[in-house]
């Protein structure tokens, strides 16, 4: 990636690309640098053995490992409410 010190006015502002490669403070740049921060971050898949994880074999139509679903059932018995 080349991180070209030039010209102000070819920077892309506004875009992730211009915010991240030249470094500019400019309101479209810093807004375009947040929110390719917000989308730019892969999520984690939760590990096995939790209850992210049993949702986690749902959203991708999963078969739920054994891990998951003794988490996923200790999660219920926790969550009954009494009232
Ligand atoms: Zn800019
Ligand atoms: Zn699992």
């Amino acid at each position: 990636m080349a991180r070209v010190a030039a010209d102000p006015t070819l920077i892309p502002h506004g875009t992730a690309n211009g915010a991240q490669n030249y470094d500019c403070r400019c309101e479209p740049c810093v807004e375009a640098r947040r929110a390719a921060r917000r989308v730019g971050t892969p999520r984690l898949r939760p590990a096995c053995g939790t209850e992210g994880g049993y949702h986690a074999h749902w959203r991708r139509g999963e078969t739920t490992c054994q891990p998951c679903r003794d988490a996923h059932a200790a999660y219920q018995r926790e969550r009954v409410v009494t009232p």
